[in-house]
């Protein structure tokens, strides 16, 4: 029996969650027996989603409602100051080093909106999915204006701005999920802010299913109970981690799926020009890159601030005060006069306006230099510049991680904790990341002619350079 390959077809499956039958006995690595054990274990895994979600939903909801902490506060003390760290200390950090070392993880095994989405689409309407839901522009779209929109409300500072941005997700995946698919994550595979940026830095992970195709067609009539893979995947064809929510449950299906290891960035090393999606380029120029360097710069940026002062005089001058006042509410803008923190209209028009020339400038720097890199290699140059930017997951993937650890370090400064230490693990940590593109580059780049190669590699180092100089600005020079 063939396996259907449309996600329609896929969905109509009945495909029971607990009901998954073991692989037959074969020789196991550790990995496969890790692998195969996720699947044995299911309802541990069950149990732990639900525990997180429990969690999740705990520190998205009360501090909502308590006060701001006040002075002498601490995360061991205060709820509030705890989610905090929590958040923005710990999790984003180290979910993204969890995708770059053990692909998506974090969606199959601990995801709170995976657990609730598939949920609801279990018990939903199971519609199918429609055409404008799978428009291929969603991850860029969701990731930009919620880093944007977080910027604007001061996310990682206040509770409530947590509970709209991270709170209001949590409902939209839970409707999504109510609505299409039967007992399917189509909002993480479609629309989820953050699946484009895990889909990307899966690609670099060390570890992945792999299918072996010949076994499984060979096995077709011996394994008749399908999979319930909640991402909608088409697992006999599956080549690429980027999709995969590594949850195991399909661990050793017709002795053909396995975890097994893989060179970090074997999967980039060896895509193919065609298959570079026009996306995904995008999404990690302009998004991940562009987008995300100017949301945690702007507030360090002795230019933002400049340039914001130069436009208060100018209006002050003219008895222009409309843009100066702060009456906007907390839910468009910060305002928290209890902390003294209250944004302009002027505030809000700067910041959207610094993230969007950062994302712009530096997203137009990268793109030049991968334009003329694709320019070099025989073929079609647009489709090749798009090739070469996947090189830079490694450098996007660590600057994210370098800028949510920021916020880590401040949570932790303000409880007292000195790192001298710091600036050279961060030099460290963005010359082994500058490095790692050139080398996914240089690998990537390796059946093309020596001088077209040299001269590749040379725009793509210009390009990366670009990017390494925004991040030393941030940390060194400012
Ligand atoms: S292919 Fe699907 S079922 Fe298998 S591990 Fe990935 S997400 Fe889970």
């Amino acid at each position: 029996m063939n396996k259907p390959t449309d996600e329609s077809q896929i969905m109509k499956m009945e495909q029971p969650i607990f009901l998954q039958p073991m692989p037959p006995a074969r020789p196991a690595s550790r990995l496969q027996r890790l692998g195969d054990a996720m699947r044995r274990y299911r309802r541990l895994i069950l149990g732990v989603q639900w525990a997180v979600v429990v969690f999740y939903l705990a520190l998205v909801m009360i501090p909502a409602f308590l006060p701001l902490p006040g002075t002498g506060a601490s995360v061991l003390n205060n709820l509030t100051l705890l989610a905090q760290f929590m958040f923005w200390g710990i999790w984003w950090p180290f979910v993204i080093v969890a995708t770059l070392t053990m692909g998506r993880v974090w969606c199959g095994v601990l995801c709170p909106e995976g657990t609730l989405t598939e949920l609801a689409s279990r018990h939903g309407l199971g519609r199918p999915v429609p055409r404008w839901l799978k428009w291929g522009g969603w991850p860029f779209a969701a990731f930009v204006i919620t880093t944007v929109y977080g910027q604007l409300v001061s996310v990682y500072e206040y509770p409530k701005a947590v509970l709209l941005v991270l709170g209001g997700s949590t409902v939209a995946a839970i409707a999504v999920g109510f609505v299409y698919g039967r007992g399917k994550r189509v909002w993480c595979r479609h629309l989820c802010p953050v699946s484009g940026v895990f889909a990307l830095l899966a690609r670099l992970a060390p570890v992945h299913f792999r299918v072996d195709r010949k076994k499984w067609d060979a096995a077709a009539s011996t394994h008749p109970v399908p999979v319930d893979c909640a991402p909608l995947l088409d697992m006999r064809r599956m080549k690429s981690g980027s999709q995969c929510h590594m949850c195991g449950r399909c661990s050793g299906q017709r002795d053909a799926v396995t975890l097994a290891p893989r060179l970090p960035g074997a999967e980039v090393a060896n895509l193919k020009a065609a298959e570079a999606g026009a996306w995904e380029a995008r999404l990690l120029v302009f998004g991940i890159i562009g987008t995300a360097v100017g949301a945690f710069q702007w507030s360090s940026s002795p230019w933002f601030v400049a340039i914001k002062t130069r436009v208060a005089e100018w209006l002050i001058e003219r008895d222009s005060f409309a843009l100066l006042q702060d009456n906007a509410p907390w839910w468009l803008l910060t305002h928290y006069p209890e902390a003294n923190d209250v944004f302009t209209w002027l505030d809000g028009i700067g910041v959207l306006t610094y993230i969007g020339a950062t994302a712009l400038i530096l997203g137009s720097w990268i793109t030049l230099w991968l334009r003329l890199a694709g320019a070099l290699l025989p073929g079609d140059a647009k489709q090749n510049s798009r090739w070469i930017a996947y090189a830079f997951i490694p450098l996007g993937g660590l600057g994210v991680f370098l800028g949510l650890s920021a916020l880590t370090v401040t949570l932790l400064k303000a409880e007292g904790v000195i790192m001298p230490w710091l600036p050279e693990v961060r030099g460290a940590l963005l010359a082994l990341a500058a490095l790692w593109s050139l080398w996914l580059g240089w690998r990537m780049l390796q059946r093309i002619s020596r001088w077209r190669k040299v001269f590749a590699l040379g725009a793509l180092g210009a390009a990366i350079g670009g990017n390494v100089f925004a991040w030393m600005l941030q940390f060194y020079i400012w």
